[in-house]
C-alpha cells in the first residue's frame, strides 16, 4: 500500500473512532466521511447539505483529531450555549463567547483558551476583529475555522449579514492560513459563487448532497379556513412538537392566541418582541415546556431541536429556498415528520407587494426584485401544481427525481388525466367574452358567470346576457377553478396581480379557442377518497396508483423502493417510550440542557428496540457515546430492565 493510501485508511478509521465514541452513531450520512477526510487532509471544503443532514460532525470530528482550536463563526448567539452544551455532554470541550456571557464567564473562558482547554470555540461574526481573538488564544494553533451558515454572507441568499463580510479579513490576519469550512443549506449557484469569493476559499472541496430528505412528508392545503384546518390537524397530534410559521408579526400573535384559547401548549416568536420574551419563548419550546411555536421567518435559523414532528406553514413563503430551509427544521432526528402548507392566492399578493414595496426593496435594484418576483412564481408554482411535490423540490435545486415519490400530498391524491378541451374552451370563451365588453375579472366572477349565477352583482352589469352566462351550470365550482388554474399554470390565460387580481387572455388562448388543441390534464378525482396510507408503505410496491412509480423506469422503482424503507419506521413499545421520555426530561431538567441535548428521540426509540439491559448493551444504541454511556448507562438500563421485569410479571 502506498503511502497516500494508508494515510487516508488512519484519517478514516480515526474519524470512525470518534463517531462511535463521543457520537454514538455507527456509520456515516452520505458526504460526512469525504468532508472530514478532506479537512484532515488539509483543505478547504464547502458542504451544501439539507438542513438537518448532519454538517457539524463534519467538523466536530476533525476539531476532535486536530492540535489546536476549532473557532465555529455562527450566526445566532442565543443557539450557541445548546451547541456547546450538545458537545459536553459528548464528552467535548468546548466554549463560546458572546455578550450574554457576564464579565466573570468571560474572563474564565478567556482563561480556559490561552490554557489551550477547549477543541472548539464558536463565536458571532461581529466579534472576531473587535475582541482581538489572536491575542487571547496567544499560541495556540487553529486548524480550521468554520463558517456555519455561510450563506449569510450572500446577498443573494435569504439572511444576509454584513459583518460575514468580515471574514476573510480576520482568516487573512491569522499568522497561520487555516483550513476553511463553509457549510450552508443554501444551493442556488448564485449563493454558492458567493461564498468561495467572499470567503476567499482555496481550491475547496465542494460537496452538495442529496437534497432529498426521505422522512419528510410534504403537503399542500388550500384549507376554506385556515384556522378551523390548523386547529383539526393539531388535535390529531397532540402532545408533538412543531411549528407554525406565518409571514407578519400580526398573524403571529393571532394564530399563537388562537392556540392558546383553545388549550395548545403555544408560544410566540418574532421579531418585534422585547429580547427577554423572544429568548424566553425559544427557550420554552427547545426545552419542551411548550410544544408548539408559532412564528415568523426570524425564528429557526440554527435551532438544532431535533424532535420537531410538524411544520406548517399558515403563510406560503417568498421562495423555495426559505420554505425548504424552514420545512426542513422537522424531523432532524431522522423521524417521519410532516411538513405542510396552508395555501390561498392572498399569500401571493402580499408576497408580491412585499417584494415590490416592502421596507428593503427601495435600497434594491431592480434586478434584485426581478429575480424574487421570479423566485416567488416558483414558489408559487409548487403550491398550485399538481406534480409530486418532493419532485419539484427537488428540480428546484437542480435534482433530478421520479415523478411519484408516494409521500406527498400530490401523489397521495389520486389524479385522473381528463380531456378537459371542451370545459377549458368554455373557460376561454368568457374571459374573451367579457374583453369585448372591455371587462377583464378575477376567478370567482368568470366562475360564477360560467355557472349561470343570478347574484345583484351579476345581474346589474348584465352580464347574464353574456352568451357564456350559465354554460357550465352542472360543474362544480371548484372543478372549474380547478381547469382555471391549470389553464393559468401552462399560459393558456395570465393573471394581472394588482390590487384586484383580473385574469386575462393570453397569446396562446388561441390553440385552444381557435386552433381546436386539446386540452388534458390531471385533476384530483372528483370526491377523491385518500388512498390508504399504507399502499406507498406496503413494501411491495402493489399498491402503487397503476403507471406511477414503478413504471417510470428504473430511476423511479428504485427510489420509491427507497422512499418505502425509510417509512418503515419499527413499531416500538410506546409505553416504553414514554417513560424513557420522562426520565430524559428528568435528568434534562436537572442538567438545565433541553432534552434532545441529553438523548434524541431517535437514540430512545433504538433502545426501545434494542432494550439494552446492562452498560454494555447501552453502548450499542444509536446516539449513545462513551460520555453518555458512563453518565446514563446506569439509569436508563434499570429502567428498562425494571419495565421487562414487570411486564413478566402481567
Ligand atoms: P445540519 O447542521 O446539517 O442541519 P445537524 O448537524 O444539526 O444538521 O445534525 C442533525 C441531526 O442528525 C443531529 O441530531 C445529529 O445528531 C444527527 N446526525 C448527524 N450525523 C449522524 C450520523 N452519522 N448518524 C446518525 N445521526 C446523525
Ligand atoms: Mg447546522
Amino acid at each position: 500500500m502506498n503511502g497516500v493510501d494508508e494515510g487516508r485508511m488512519n484519517r478514516e478509521q480515526d474519524a470512525k473512532r470518534v463517531l462511535k465514541e463521543y457520537f454514538g452513531f455507527t456509520a456515516f450520512r452520505p458526504g460526512q466521511e469525504e468532508l472530514i477526510d478532506a479537512i484532515l487532509e488539509g483543505r478547504d471544503v464547502m458542504a451544501v447539505m439539507p438542513t438537518g443532514a448532519g454538517k457539524s460532525l463534519c467538523y466536530q470530528i476533525p476539531a476532535v483529531l486536530m492540535e489546536g482550536i476549532t473557532v465555529v463563526i455562527s450566526p445566532l448567539i442565543s443557539l450557541m450555549k445548546d451547541q456547546v452544551n450538545a458537545l459536553v455532554e459528548a464528552g467535548i470541550e468546548a466554549a463560546y463567547l458572546n455578550s450574554s456571557l457576564d464579565g466573570a464567564a468571560y474572563a474564565e473562558t478567556l482563561r480556559g483558551l490561552a490554557q489551550g482547554q477547549y477543541r472548539l470555540l464558536y463565536i458571532a461574526p461581529e466579534r472576531l476583529l473587535r475582541d482581538d481573538l489572536l491575542a487571547q488564544i496567544g499560541d495556540i494553533p487553529i486548524p480550521l475555522v468554520v463558517v456555519d451558515e455561510a450563506h449569510c454572507v450572500s446577498q443573494w441568499g435569504h439572511d444576509f449579514r454584513p459583518s460575514y463580510l468580515q471574514i476573510a479579513a480576520f482568516i487573512r490576519s491569522l499568522h497561520d492560513r487555516p483550513r476553511v469550512a463553509a457549510c450552508t443549506a443554501t444551493a442556488t449557484t448564485k449563493v454558492k459563487e458567493d461564498i468561495l469569493r467572499l470567503l476567499d476559499l482555496k481550491e475547496p472541496l465542494s460537496l452538495t448532497t442529496g437534497f432529498d430528505r426521505q422522512n419528510l412528508y410534504f403537503g399542500v392545503e388550500r384549507p376554506s379556513h385556515k384556522s378551523e384546518a390548523l386547529l383539526e390537524y393539531l388535535a390529531k397530534h397532540r402532545g408533538q412538537s412543531g411549528i407554525v410559521y406565518c409571514s407578519t408579526r400580526k398573524r403571529v400573535e393571532e394564530v399563537a392566541e388562537l392556540l392558546c384559547s383553545h388549550g395548545f401548549a403555544a408560544a410566540r416568536y418574532h421579531a418585534g418582541l422585547e429580547d427577554r420574551e423572544r429568548h424566553g419563548n425559544q427557550d420554552d419550546f427547545i426545552y419542551d415546556r411548550k410544544t408548539i411555536m408559532v412564528a415568523t421567518n426570524a425564528f429557526g435559523m440554527g435551532i438544532d431541536k431535533s424532535n420537531v414532528s410538524f411544520v406548517i406553514h399558515y403563510n406560503m413563503p417568498k421562495n423555495i429556498e426559505s420554505y425548504y430551509q424552514e420545512a426542513g427544521r422537522a424531523g432532524r432526528d431522522g423521524e417521519k415528520a410532516e411538513c405542510i402548507l396552508y395555501y390561498s392566492g392572498q399569500d401571493v399578493r402580499i408576497n408580491t407587494f412585499l417584494i415590490t414595496n416592502g421596507a428593503d426593496a427601495e435600497e434594491r435594484d431592480d434586478e434584485l426584485v426581478q429575480h424574487n418576483l421570479e423566485l416567488l412564481k416558483q414558489m408559487t408554482f409548487y403550491a398550485t401544481g399538481s406534480e409530486c411535490l418532493r419532485s419539484r423540490l427537488l428540480a428546484y435545486f437542480g435534482e433530478s427525481s421520479p415523478h411519484y415519490c408516494g409521500n406527498c400530498s400530490a401523489c397521495n391524491t389520486l389524479y385522473e388525466e381528463i380531456d378537459a378541451t371542451v370545459e377549458a374552451r368554455k373557460i376561454l370563451s368568457c374571459v374573451y367574452r367579457l374583453k369585448e365588453r372591455n371587462r377583464a375579472f378575477g376567478k370567482t366572477m368568470i366562475i360564477d358567470i360560467l355557472r349561470g349565477s343570478k347574484s345583484e352583482k351579476i345581474r346589474s352589469q348584465g352580464f347574464d346576457t353574456l352568451s357564456t352566462w350559465g354554460i357550465m351550470a352542472d360543474t362544480t365550482a371548484q372543478r372549474i377553478r380547478a381547469i382555471l388554474d391549470r389553464l393559468l399554470d401552462q399560459g393558456y390565460l395570465v393573471m394581472d396581480e394588482g390590487e384586484y387580481p383580473v385574469v386575462h387572455l393570453a397569446p396562446r388562448s388561441g390553440e385552444i379557442l381557435t386552433e381546436k388543441k386539446s386540452f388534458v390534464v390531471k385533476l384530483p378525482r372528483p370526491q377523491a377518497e385518500k388512498p390508504e396510507k399504507v399502499s406507498a408503505r406496503s413494501g411491495s410496491g402493489a399498491g402503487l396508483p397503476i403507471g406511477l412509480g414503478s413504471a417510470d423506469g428504473q430511476g423511479g422503482a428504485f427510489s420509491v423502493t427507497k422512499i418505502i424503507e425509510a417509512q418503515d419506521a419499527r413499531p416500538v413499545d410506546e409505553d416504553l417510550l414514554e417513560k424513557l421520555k420522562a426520565l430524559r426530561r428528568d435528568l434534562a431538567r436537572k442538567g438545565g440542557v433541553p432534552s434532545y441535548v441529553v438523548f434524541s428521540d431517535a437514540a430512545l426509540r433504538d433502545m426501545c428496540v434494542k432494550l439494552p439491559e446492562n452498560r454494555d448493551a447501552f453502548l450499542a444504541v444509536s446516539g449513545v457515546g462513551e460520555v453518555k454511556q458512563k453518565k446514563y448507562g446506569d439509569v436508563f438500563t434499570a429502567l428498562i430492565r425494571e419495565y421487562l421485569a414487570d411486564r413478566e410479571r402481567d
